[in-house]
């Protein structure tokens, strides 16, 4: 049997370690969910322009379909054996109420690569849906369309991570290929999916401005509005440890260079620094518009109609 979930395809023999995800994704029964991860967290850990403000329940599950050396949970997607991985059995109704319980307003699949259990997505999201609750996921876009078009439907917001614009670096460095997570984009696009990028800039690796103007390239064909860019600073991390963190001025000099190509949401996610947040500015006048403080609450001024209080242009964000 062939396997459609990701553009690799796999054959799923009885010897499912084979697979390039190390997982048999037809494992689960359906009914129970095994979970690394587990945690309430502001929905600003991974969207600005999405439900700003509210609290969302994240959950990682197990696996991934690249093998990213600066992967910061490692552990859990890039492993030998699963049955060495910590993990709690829930159901989808459990995380719902978990969900629930804890007035969050979405669950967010993250830590892992969500969209290779596209059956849990589904069907969490199908009871997250009768209380209201939006799904999100923070996924590398490493989809097969057919994947795509099954969850479609399940998915509120996502926030691909692009890793560089070079299908060789996709190729040697992540074992993956650019051209399918170029489609993703599209697609997520295409369906009014809220979308939001984000690129980690790794020194010596993707990080040179051709590089990062050839990521923004992809992005601006599409919109310069309606996709907000994170541009995250690279921790020494797995088999990168060698590699010095992105030097923090010449993150805020990426964004400049990214709002100078006509980005209007550009942040620049400075972990060295855990006092920065990043606020929202009116993209015409400057105004604030949402101010995020260390607490990670928020002051939202944008008006009933989705308009900057002092110029009244249309903010873009999804309230
Ligand atoms: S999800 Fe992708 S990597 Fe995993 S078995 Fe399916 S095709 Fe292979």
């Amino acid at each position: 049997m062939k396997c459609d979930i990701c553009p690799n395809y796999c054959e799923i023999t009885e010897e499912s370690n084979k697979t390039e995800c190390k997982l048999d994704p037809f494992y689960d029964d359906e009914n129970r969910i095994y979970t690394c991860n587990i945690e309430v967290e502001p929905i600003e850990s991974n969207f600005y322009h999405f439900l700003p403000g509210s609290k969302t329940l994240s959950v990682g599950l197990i696996g991934c379909n690249l093998q990213c050396p600066s992967c910061t949970n490692y552990k859990t997607t890039q492993f030998e054996n699963d049955l060495l991985i910590p993990k709690v059995k829930y159901s989808p109704r459990d995380i719902v109420n978990m969900a629930y319980d804890n007035d969050a307003e979405t669950i967010t699949w993250k830590f892992s690569e969500p969209t290779i259990h596209p059956k849990w997505i589904i069907k969490t999201a199908q009871i997250a849906q009768e209380y209201n609750i939006k799904t999100a996921i923070v996924t590398n876009g490493f989809t097969s369309p057919e994947a795509l078009e099954k969850t479609k439907d399940y998915i509120d917001a996502v926030c691909l991570n692009i890793k560089s614009p070079s299908d060789t670096y996709y190729k040697q460095v992540c074992k993956g290929r650019l051209k399918p997570i170029i489609s993703t984009l599209n697609f997520y696009y295409k369906k009014h999916i809220h979308l939001e990028v984000e690129y980690t800039l790794i020194p010596e690796y993707n990080d040179t401005p051709k590089e990062v103007v050839e990521f923004a390239e992809y992005i601006k064909e599409i919109s310069t509005e309606k996709i907000p860019i994170h541009i995250k600073q690279f921790i020494p991390v797995y088999k990168l440890k060698h590699i010095k963190p992105t030097n923090e001025k010449y993150m805020l000099k990426t964004c400049d260079r990214l709002n100078q190509m006509g980005f209007k949401y550009v942040y620049p996610e400075i972990t060295t620094k855990q006092q920065y947040k990043n606020n929202t500015y009116c993209h015409h006048c400057k105004h604030l518009l949402i101010k995020r403080s260390q607490d990670y609450q928020i002051d939202d001024h944008i008006t009933e109609n989705q308009g900057c209080p002092h110029c009244n242009h249309k903010a873009y964000v999804i309230e």
